[in-house]
């Protein structure tokens, strides 16, 4: 059998590489932060990690999952509900709901699995999820596992949603569901529209934060923050992997019923494995970390507006952000290739994206500030952005 597998396999893969698709992966041999080593030896600053906040390689993070080694061991070896439950773990959860203003939370080890075990224990056939077609592939995923019925529309287009929302009307229980952030182009759901049609119509709402907490909202609470929409919003997904630590870990966080039902019927969460101590620990410095100060969104909010500014007074078509993702546009997916590796000759890691990724044409370079970037990092990257943009016949 598994030569011809294999030879479908092979087959496959080169079609992919054919297509200019095939994804080869860098290797980073220093920690993740601002100026890391590469694999050729190369040091080279970062600016496409989801280290946000700059936490990634945080001394105090470190110390605290080091302590929590010693007090509470490796690992779990359990789920939750069997013997997978330490004190970490419900302080942290607890330390969740403060920060985001809800009433209970419940962790998993992605929000990839967050997501994916969402829908299906709180919806049937009687109910409609509403999704933005934009929303990330665990949301995708997660809906694919309910039997609820399903509506979809355009990209923060509040003129589709209400129309979903009146063809949803027939159904029993009503969810939209959107990412906070949109990863591709910087740009956050309007969720103040969002919430208003859907009281108007009758229905929940679910914000994936995974881009936004940490980031959106004078102190990182998020689009919650943003919208003063503090505790109105029923479910909120978010993940540990980005601006929060970078590690791994998921969460969802909302009303006190949604989190005991998923506590019950979460299949991620009754199915797989605790997260270690370590990171519950780390996770709980974390949060401690944002209520003592709002040191990081300050610097990361300064330095986003700082590299946009230069960006795009050195002439860069730039996608208007909320975020700390700024989408330098460049529309043709060859020349985003191209540049990207310019880019990091000239000591500047980025990533280029283009078709199936983002639309046809609409190719860009994503680049992620961070507020552990110095001025100096950010300087060095828009001079290697105009050096090779000129060279490149991007900008003048
Ligand atoms: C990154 C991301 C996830 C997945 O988070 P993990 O914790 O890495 O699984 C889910 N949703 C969105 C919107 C994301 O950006």
């Amino acid at each position: 059998m598994y030569n011809d597998f294999q030879k479908h396999l092979t087959e496959e893969l080169h079609s992919i590489e054919e297509a200019g698709l095939y994804k080869n992966e860098r290797i980073i041999t220093s920690a993740q932060q601002a100026a890391i080593k590469v694999s050729t030896g190369k040091e080279v600053l970062n600016f496409c990690a989801n280290n946000y906040l700059g936490l990634a390689n945080s001394p105090e993070l470190i110390k605290a999952a080091k302590e929590a080694l010693d007090t509470h061991g490796y690992g779990m070896s359990s789920v939750r509900f069997i013997c997978g439950t330490g004190d970490l773990h419900k302080t942290l959860e607890s330390k969740i709901a403060q920060f985001f203003g809800t009433e209970d939370a419940i962790l998993y080890a992605a929000c990839f699995d967050a997501n994916g075990g969402v829908f299906e224990p709180l919806l049937d056939e009687k109910d409609a999820i509403i999704s933005d077609s934009l929303n990330h592939a665990s949301i995708i995923d997660g809906v694919r596992l309910c039997k609820a019925q399903r509506y979809r529309y355009a990209n923060a287009n509040m003129e589709e949603l209400e129309k979903c929302l009146q063809d949803a009307q027939a159904q029993r229980f009503r969810l939209v569901v959107t990412d906070g952030v949109f990863s591709m182009d910087g740009n956050v759901a309007p969720l103040d529209k969002i919430y208003a049609l859907a009281t108007k119509y009758n229905a929940m709402v679910m914000v994936d934060e995974s881009h936004s907490a940490g980031v959106v909202g004078r102190t990182g609470r998020g689009t919650t923050e943003q919208f003063n929409l503090r505790g109105k919003i029923e479910i909120l997904t978010g993940t540990l992997g980005k601006a929060f630590g970078g590690a791994v870990g998921g969460f969802t966080t909302g009303k006190k019923e949604i989190i005991d039902m998923l506590r019950q019927r979460s299949r991620p969460y009754l199915f797989s494995n605790s997260i270690p101590p370590m990171i519950a620990a780390a996770g709980i410095r974390m949060f401690d970390m944002m209520t003592e100060t709002n040191e990081l969104q300050d610097k990361l909010h300064s330095n986003t507006d700082y590299f946009v500014a230069k960006m795009k007074a050195a002439g860069f078509d730039i996608k208007p952000t909320q975020s700390a993702i700024c989408a330098v546009m460049l529309y043709d997916a060859k020349l985003s290739q191209q540049m990207a590796a310019k880019l990091l000759d000239e000591g500047i890691y980025v990533t280029g994206f283009y078709y199936p990724v983002v639309p046809k044409g609409l190719a860009r370079i994503r680049v992620q500030v961070s507020a552990g970037h110095e001025v100096e990092h950010l300087d060095k990257c828009v001079a290697a952005f105009t050096k090779i943009g000129k060279e490149l016949g991007v900008i003048k």
